[in-house]
């Protein structure tokens, strides 16, 4: 799981968002009611969509488990808890049909507090929570939240995810060592293919995990191999 950014929305779009949650607000606001209007509602979900797939992670990855192919709008707080927040566009995440129906459905736990324990990757660093250990291609938890975000999308205890992120490593590092040989011979246009097959990579959260070791230069040097390493450093923020 990787931080998204959120485009705003434009007006025309936002005014009719709004108006659909009057509308729900005026039928009743209950999950019956929120889930008839969202069913609908052809239209603006075309356009949410279109914002969702330019925001998740690699080719319109799921915003959750960053592997497979995002099909489905999430509400992240669920029509079932919170049916004013349907067509509220800051609660619109994309996500594979696996997260959203067979994971998460309208599970949403929350602490004592009452601030939900799943992570928004719209509004906050996943890796405040969570550690990707690249090695294993499994996720620490750091804190409540990151636990029950592992739990919720099984990214753990799905095997094919984080194997899947461990062979993504792999490739991150080989990709790396050979944008380093050709960027060193001078041949740019290489190089530049090979930073592109990088930036979009199914598993955008083992080249994060990748990147974030240049803090520590050390550790990223034993760990990538110093071909690996000096690509790294080279490309920066890139
Ligand atoms: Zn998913």
């Amino acid at each position: 799981m990787i931080p998204v950014q959120r485009p705003p929305l434009q007006p025309q779009l936002a005014a009719d968002l709004a108006r659909r949650t009057e509308a729900i607000r005026h039928a009743g606001p209950n999950t019956a009611n929120g889930r008839a209007a969202w069913r609908g509602a052809r239209e603006p979900k075309a356009r949410i969509r279109q914002l969702l797939n330019r925001m998740a992670p690699g080719l319109a990855r799921c915003m959750y488990c960053g592997d497979n192919l995002g099909t489905d709008i999430d509400h992240f707080e669920p029509i079932a808890r919170a049916p004013l927040r349907t067509f509220d566009w800051h609660n619109h995440l994309l996500a594979c049909a696996y997260c959203n129906s067979n994971r998460k459905r309208d599970r949403f736990p929350c602490d004592a507090a009452g601030s939900p324990l799943l992570i928004d990757p719209a509004r906050e660093d996943p890796a405040d929570h969570l550690r990707l250990l690249l090695a294993s291609g499994a996720y620490t938890p750091l804190t409540p939240k990151g636990e029950a975000t592992i739990d919720v999308f099984g990214l753990n205890s799905r095997p094919e995810l984080v194997r899947a992120r461990r062979l993504a490593f792999t490739v991150v590092r080989a990709l790396l060592a050979e944008w380093q040989t050709r960027n060193a011979a001078g041949d740019t246009p290489a190089a530049a293919e090979i930073a592109a097959a990088l930036r979009d990579l199914w598993q955008a959260d083992v080249l994060r995990a990748v990147r974030r070791l240049a803090d520590n230069p050390p550790l990223a040097q034993a760990v990538l191999g110093d071909r690996a390493w000096e690509a790294l450093r080279h490309m920066g923020n890139h």
